[in-house]
């Protein structure tokens, strides 16, 4: 199983962090090791004192006459440690370390069939920081919808069952620091529920 994630695909969070709006979607992976066990906590990487919380929604993946499509929805996280992604970018390197690393990327266990959505239904998603909205959206903002993304993804490796795709993240990004509590709400149901941790010390 992979996670394919999806970079600026919000204008308004591309802009946020002085980006160009893409013409084609940007695209990378977290190995399955960047998963957050169910329910938490947040461990805070050694390397870094930079991590910023970005919300997402996260579809699933399923093959159906040979073609990957997605077929439920939910809300994830994708940790980035932005400093260190700065300094990739500006180098020209590939952002592993700054979005791969162990504890990176948590998904909320409740998925929503997408067949149980009028056609057209934009999906609403928020990020509580300690009880303060930090980030909402919902899908109609995206630059990219999500066949589109598929189809992307898909000119350049396959999707296969059980993938998970995460579809970028609306303004609002930030740092997240140990004792911060982390609330997920997908169509205003509380879907996660996480405390951060401060990073195991160092030997
Ligand atoms: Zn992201």
């Amino acid at each position: 199983m992979k996670l394919v994630c999806i970079g600026r695909n919000y204008s308004d969070h591309a802009k946020e962090l002085g980006n160009a709006i893409p013409g084609e979607p940007v695209v990378f992976l977290k190995p399955e090791s960047a998963l957050i066990p169910n329910g938490g906590p947040i461990t805070l990487p050694s390397f870094s004192s930079d991590i910023h919380h970005e919300i997402e929604l996260v579809y699933s993946i399923i093959r159906k006459n040979g073609k990957a499509q997605a077929d439920k929805v939910s809300i994830g996280l994708d940790l980035t440690a932005r400093s260190l992604q700065l300094a990739l970018k500006e180098g020209g390197l590939p952002w592993e370390k700054a979005k791969a690393f162990d504890g990176s990327a948590y998904v909320a266990d409740a998925f929503v069939a997408l067949e149980s959505f009028p056609k057209g239904h934009h999906i609403d998603f928020m990020l509580k920081k300690n009880g303060h909205v930090a980030q909402s959206g919902h899908s109609g903002q995206t630059l990219f919808d999500v066949a589109t993304l598929i189809a992307t993804v898909e000119r350049y490796m396959t999707l296969q069952p059980d993938d998970l795709l995460f579809t970028g993240t609306p303004a609002g990004v930030g740092l997240i620091a140990a004792g911060d509590r982390l609330e997920g709400y997908m169509l205003g149901e509380l879907l996660f529920d996480l405390k951060v941790e401060k990073a195991p010390s160092k030997r």
